[in-house]
């Protein structure tokens, strides 16, 4: 039995990765001194790896940057753009790719990014021509594995890491049009027939082939795809080792029918009950099965009777030799060492795990394969202690969930009679105009934040301070005759974090930094016990905001999905009760700001659409939670209390029936980039609510037109009814300079009037 793992966290446990990159980006330290640190970063990585007693270790799954950008740099796939890029180094071009290049009167784009599967990390998006050609470009790999040779006694004891062929191009994305990728397949397979070579002169023993399309609905055509690439790959090279991870196989596992791999890894955590089928088809053949076990996703303990259970079965169903254990993932959705956490309390602490920790279970695993049961009882003792804790536990909230009734799910009225009320209550013009929530976040105001949490301000100073922002930003938005205000969020630094700082049950990590893209690291709170609310959490800058204007402030929350979505899960329980849970508290918010006389109340949720299942069969239940969970934090309030929600990502159209569901008398969305792309659903099914769709983006500095955003307005205008139209900009203006706001709303609140004008009379 080979103990292995699929990747490791690069960013370095004090974040080096991030500072160097951002140092070498603003020429404070050269090429060669940034090298160092990917150096010193992937030796302590792979010295740890050593130390666990890991019998494989993977090697290039460090990155400057992203590794499915590391995939296009070693298979030359680099659009033509970034060639005209003045380079001294090949990390220049490199990093055009991922960051534009924006100097010598060039300006070049970024790549686009998107989210690697269903996880929170961005990837940075592969493209692809008609008649592309792959080539062997970057030699990372092969110098990466020449220093790790050098640090490990034994070359057979590395494990090279590659994207597979099929993943790969599912993951990148047409530029010309009228070719499938896909049938890029052909030219792409004897590159990687190549580098394998290469690598396998060099002697290592395996090869690890991603290919996380596995445990997707895969089409026809990527079928083909990959029984073409397959049958090439594993007539040249047999030590390839598969790994499908992030769901279960067996819809697509025939696929591997006569496909001579050596090993096969499946995601059991994932998907735990696909063992027992996996396990009949591999028994006849001679592949040994990588059973991913640890949780890689996730930063709690192992629970090592669980774990056993499957080591055991599949060890009595193909022998102990056809057996590894490893994460079910790369390691890189973890932070790296709960050692450096001081402030988590111990009970809590005691069952957490980050992948160095993750790493030693493995070797834990095999001992208790080998006959020592003291691990396995100490590790049930520890899981059985903490589950009886009360420090997670909180009766009167599992009581109050356990209540739940169909009338806590439901708005009073439907949503027609509440428009009618609320039409007349707030006597709103025609194209009302808002802003998502957050306006420019100086620096100023970072400071502002960090000093108080550092003590260095009391609280009265602070308040003070952002009280000064606020009557500031209500005055902005009163000159430029916005219809519904908000109070800026200059109090948040992040729409999660500010919610799960002030809940029960969930804590703050000192460390625990994440990568999320290139040099960004998130630091994802951590829900480990039954959440509830504490006190009021927003109403204090609403209502001071609301006394400052005579026109309506729109109260500002996360939604319980996001925040779950946004931060590591507790397992003890199925998730949708912890959902429910985080819906009650915000549940308990609205009511309280309606109570304080805040009439309009938005709840966000950017994160609903992320958390759909990989595989479609799975999207019902897990609509049907998220969505109740949204119902259940909005629907406590009276008709005329009017609900908004946000999201920012416009491919809508295959869940807008669900969207719908939600029943937020309002919605706001991005629409801009796409050009309105999103009305395109309207046309199959009529939303039936009033609706925001983003008139401007707000991720470029440009600023739009009038006569663009009247543009836009109008289009909307004619796939729906023109008084359930809104006018507002795609997501948050956080990240935007004062100066391009005020233009751009200015442009927006102009465009509306004219709308008011020239669209009012048409029937709808
Ligand atoms: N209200 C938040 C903001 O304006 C919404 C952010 C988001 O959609 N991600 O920043
Ligand atoms: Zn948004």
């Amino acid at each position: 039995m080979l103990k292995h793992n699929l990747g490791y966290p690069r960013i370095g446990i004090q974040r080096e990765l991030k500072k160097a990159c951002e140092a070498y980006w603003s020429n404070k330290i050269n090429s060669e001194e940034l090298f160092q640190v990917g150096k010193k970063i992937r030796k302590e990585n792979w010295k740890i790896q050593e130390m666990a007693n890991l019998d494989l270790i993977p090697c290039n799954d460090f990155s400057f940057y992203d590794h499915v950008l590391d995939m296009s740099f070693l298979l030359g796939s680099i659009p033509d753009s970034y060639l005209s890029v003045p380079i001294e180094n090949n990390i220049d071009l490199y990093f055009s790719m991922a960051r534009g290049f924006q100097e010598n009167g060039l300006d070049i784009k970024a790549m686009e990014m998107t989210k690697w599967f269903n996880t929170n990390y961005h990837y940075i998006v592969p493209e692809f021509n008609k008649n592309q050609k792959f080539y062997i470009f970057s030699k990372k790999i092969f110098e990466e594995l020449e220093e790790l040779k050098k640090i490990l006694k034994s070359v057979k004891k590395i494990k090279p890491v590659l994207i597979g062929p099929v993943s790969y191009l599912f993951l990148g994305k047409e530029k010309d049009k009228y070719f499938h990728r896909m049938d890029l397949i052909e030219n792409i397979v004897p590159v990687y027939i190549e580098i394998i070579k290469n690598l396998k002169n060099k002697g290592v023993d395996w090869i690890q082939l991603d290919e996380p399309i596995l445990v997707l609905d895969m089409s026809e055509k990527e079928k083909q795809a990959f029984t073409y690439a397959y049958k090439k790959i594993s007539k040249s090279e047999k030590n390839i080792l598969l790994t499908s991870y992030f769901d279960g196989i067996l819809e697509n596992i025939s696929l591997l029918r006569d496909i001579p791999i050596k090993s096969l890894h499946i995601d059991l955590v994932e998907d735990s009950k696909q063992l027992e089928r996996v396990l009949n088809f591999v028994k006849e053949s001679k592949i040994i099965l990588s059973l991913g076990i640890i949780n890689g996703r996730n930063i709690w303990k192992n629970n090592y009777t669980h774990s056993v259970n499957k080591i055991e079965k599949t060890i009595e169903s193909i022998g102990y030799d056809r057996v590894m254990i490893a994460p079910n993932c790369s390691l890189l959705h973890v932070p790296i060492n709960i050692e450096y956490e001081r402030f988590i309390h111990e009970d809590i602490k005691n069952i957490m795990s980050f992948a160095q920790q993750k790493i030693y279970e493995l070797n834990d695993l095999e001992c208790i394969i080998k006959g020592n049961t003291d691990i396995l009882l100490n590790n049930f003792s520890l899981l059985e202690k903490s589950s009886k804790s009360s420090i997670f536990h909180d009766k009167k909230i599992k009581e109050k969930i356990k209540k739940i009734k169909n009338e806590d799910i439901q708005r009073e009225n439907t949503f027609n009679i509440r428009q009618i009320k609320q039409k007349e209550k707030f006597n709103l013009p025609l194209f009302p105009t808002t802003t998502i929530g957050s306006f420019p976040q100086t620096k100023e105001i970072r400071s502002l934040r960090n000093k108080f949490r550092k003590k260095e301000l009391n609280k009265e100073e602070y308040d003070q301070k952002i009280q000064c922002l606020i009557v500031d930003v209500i005055k902005k938005q009163e000159e430029i005759d916005l219809d519904v205000l908000v109070h800026g969020e200059f109090e948040r630094s992040d729409m999660v974090e500010y919610f799960s700082d002030k809940l029960n049950g969930i804590l703050s990590t000192e460390n625990g930094w994440v990568q999320s893209y290139g040099s960004r690291c998130v630091k994802p709170p951590v829900i480990y016990g039954d959440v509830s609310r504490t006190g009021d959490m927003t109403i204090d800058w609403i209502c001071f905001a609301q006394k400052k204007t005579k026109k309506l402030v729109k109260g500002m929350l996360t939604g319980p999905v996001t925040i779950l979505q946004w931060s590591f899960v507790r397992e003890d329980q199925p998730i949708y009760h912890t959902s429910y849970q985080i819906a009650w508290s915000i549940r308990e918010e609205v009511l309280s700001l309606e109570k304080y006389g805040i009439q309009i109340i938005q709840i966000d949720e950017p994160a609903l659409r992320e958390g759909l299942p990989l595989k479609k069969k799975n999207w019902k239940h897990y609509l049907n939670w998220a969505i109740q969970s949204f119902r259940l934090s909005s629907s406590g309030v009276k008709d005329e209390t009017q609900i908004h929600t946000h999201m920012c990502y416009s491919e809508f159209n295959d869940i807008i029936e669900h969207i719908a569901d939600l029943d937020a008398d309002v919605i706001t969305m991005e629409t801009s980039r796409s050009k309105m792309e999103l009305l395109k659903a309207f046309s199959v099914f009529s939303y039936p609510n009033e609706i925001g769709p983003g008139v401007y983006d707000i991720h470029s500095p440009r600023i739009p037109t009038v006569e663009e955003i009247f543009d836009l307005i109008e289009k909307a205008s004619k796939k729906l009814p023109i008084q359930n139209i809104w006018v507002n900009p795609d997501c948050g203006l956080k990240t935007r300079k004062w100066e391009e706001v005020l233009k751009s709303l200015k442009n927006m609140t102009e465009a509306a009037k004219i709308a008011r004008m020239k669209l009012s009379n048409r029937p709808s």
